[in-house]
C-alpha cells in the first residue's frame, strides 16, 4: 500500500470522514513561509499551520532552542520538579499578558488549556461558598477547542451540541456581537448578555469569550467595545471573565493580545497555538493572584489538575525562543503591512455576487462565501497554483507567517481570486 493509500485507509485527520475522506497532500519539508511536497510543489502556506507557524517554518533560532534544550533534557514531570525553560517562559508570558495575569498554568493543547480555564473558575466560586455558580455564559458562534468542556461553550449549532446533547453541560448563550470590528459601536449589542446576566448571575461562574475575533466558530471580526461591555458586566455581577486568545495571542489581530484593543484584563486568559511559533504542542492559561488563591482556600487546598506532560522543556525552550522573536518587535511592521494589503487585494472580491462579506483585521483575511465551499476541488486549484489554504465551510481565509513577503501574499490573494472566478464566478 503507498502512502496515499494508508493514509486514506488507517489514519484520522481533523473533521475527516473515514468513510469518504478528502485528499491529503503528503509533505516532505517546510521552510520559511513555504510547504514542499512530496511530488516536490512548493505551496506558500496561508494557514500557519491553523495560527501557530507565525515566524515560518525551520526557523533557525526555534531550531536551535530545540536542538539545545534537547541535548540537555527533553522533559522531565513537573510534580515537584521544575526547570529553567518553564521558569523563563513564565515570566516572559507575566510580562507581555495584560495587567494582573501573574499564575500560569502549563497546559498541553489549547483546549486543555480552557478546560483548565473552566475549572479554575468553578472551583473559585466553589471554594468561595458559591458553589451554585457552576454555568458559563458565552456568545453565539464562538469556538474553544474540542474536548467535551470547550465543546459546550462552542456556538450551540456549528460546535454539534445536538450531536452530544446528553453528554454536555448546558450552559448560557447570548446572540453573538453584531456590531463588527470597524463599525460604529452601538451599545444595545451587549444588552441580551446584560439581561442574561441580570437573570441568571446567581448560577453563573464564568463568561467565555474569544477577544475581538471569533476564530473557527465563523471568522466574525466584532466591536472591542463589546469586550469591554462584557469585562464591566462580569465586574457589575461577580462573574469571572476568561479571554480565550488561543489564535489572537501573539499579535495575529495587530496588538500582542485582542484584548488590548478593548484595554482590558481578563481574570483568566488562554494562550495557545503560535506560543510555540508552530513547533511543538503547548498552551498556558494564566490568572489573577485573586483566583489562583481563590481557588486554594479551603478544601482540597490545590488546583485538581496536573497533565503528564505538564511543563514540557522542549516546548518551553522553543516558547522561549519565538517569544524572543515577537519582542524583537519585526511583527509591528509585518502586521499592518500584511493588513493593508491583504485589504487592497480581497476588495475587489465583493464583485462577485457569490461571495457574501470581506474581511480583514490584522494578519487575517476573511472571504465568506454565500454557498458551501467545495474543499476537494478548491484545494486542487490552490496546490496548481502554488498555494496552501483551506476553506472550511463558507469560508475561505487566511492567516499567513508574519514573515510573508509581498510577492507571495499577493500569490495567495491571486489564487483566491482565480478560484473563485473558476468555480464561483457569480
Ligand atoms: C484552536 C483553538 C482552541 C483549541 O486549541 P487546540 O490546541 O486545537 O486544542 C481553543 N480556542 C480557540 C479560540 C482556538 O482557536
Amino acid at each position: 500500500m503507498n502512502n496515499t493509500e494508508f493514509d486514506k485507509r488507517h489514519i484520522w485527520h481533523p473533521y475527516t470522514s473515514a468513510i469518504n475522506p478528502l485528499p491529503c497532500y503528503e509533505v516532505v519539508g517546510a521552510s520559511g513561509v513555504e510547504l514542499i511536497l512530496v511530488g516536490g510543489e512548493k505551496l506558500v502556506d496561508g494557514m500557519s499551520s491553523w495560527w501557530a507557524a507565525v515566524h515560518g517554518y525551520n526557523h533557525p533560532a526555534l531550531n536551535q532552542a530545540a536542538h539545545k534544550q534537547i541535548d540537555a533534557f527533553a522533559h522531565v514531570m513537573f510534580g515537584g520538579l521544575t526547570h529553567q525553560p518553564a521558569i523563563d517562559l513564565c515570566r516572559k508570558l507575566i510580562d507581555i499578558t495584560p495587567d494582573g495575569l501573574n499564575r500560569v498554568f502549563l497546559a498541553d493543547s489549547g483546549s486543555v488549556a480552557v478546560e483548565v480555564a473552566i475549572k479554575m473558575a468553578l472551583q473559585y466560586w466553589a471554594c468561595q461558598g458559591r458553589s451554585q455558580k457552576v454555568k458559563l455564559i458565552a456568545p453565539r458562534n464562538g469556538y474553544h477547542g474540542d474536548t467535551f468542556a470547550a465543546m459546550a461553550v462552542c456556538d450551540p449549532i456549528n460546535g454539534m451540541h445536538s450531536l452530544f446533547q446528553k453528554s454536555l453541560v448546558e450552559h448560557f448563550f447570548a446572540p453573538a456581537p453584531q456590531t463588527q470590528f470597524d463599525q460604529t459601536w452601538n451599545a444595545d449589542d451587549v444588552l441580551p448578555m446584560r439581561e442574561i446576566l441580570e437573570q441568571h448571575h446567581h448560577d453563573i461562574a464564568a463568561l467565555i469569550l474569544e477577544p475581538v475575533v471569533q476564530g473557527a466558530g465563523g471568522m466574525r471580526l466584532y466591536h472591542p467595545e463589546y469586550v469591554k461591555a462584557c469585562r464591566k458586566l462580569c465586574d457589575e455581577f461577580n462573574v469571572l471573565l476568561i479571554c480565550d486568545e488561543i489564535a489572537t495571542g501573539f499579535g495575529r489581530t495587530g496588538k500582542l493580545f485582542a484584548c488590548e484593543h478593548a484595554q482590558i484584563s481578563p481574570d483568566i486568559m488562554c494562550l495557545g497555538k503560535a506560543l510555540t511559533g508552530g513547533y511543538l504542542t503547548m498552551a498556558a492559561t494564566l490568572c489573577t493572584d485573586e483566583v489562583a488563591e481563590g481557588t486554594c482556600v479551603g478544601d482540597p487546598g490545590v488546583f485538581m489538575h496536573g497533565p503528564t506532560y505538564m511543563g514540557n522543556a522542549l516546548a518551553c525552550a522553543v516558547a522561549n525562543a519565538s517569544i524572543d522573536l515577537i519582542l524583537e518587535g519585526a511583527w509591528q511592521q509585518q502586521i499592518p503591512r500584511i493588513e493593508k494589503q491583504l485589504r487592497e487585494e480581497l476588495a475587489i472580491l465583493n464583485d462577485f455576487e457569490s461571495v457574501a462579506d470581506v474581511r480583514v483585521l490584522g494578519a487575517i483575511g476573511v472571504v465568506e462565501m454565500k454557498q458551501q465551499v467545495n474543499v476537494a476541488d478548491i484545494q486542487q486549484i490552490f496546490v496548481e497554483k502554488g498555494v496552501w489554504i483551506r476553506p472550511f465551510g463558507k469560508l475561505i481565509y487566511i492567516m499567513p507567517p508574519y514573515i510573508i513577503e509581498p510577492e507571495q501574499l499577493k500569490k495567495l490573494t491571486s489564487a483566491i481570486h482565480f478560484a473563485i472566478q473558476r468555480l464561483y464566478p457569480n
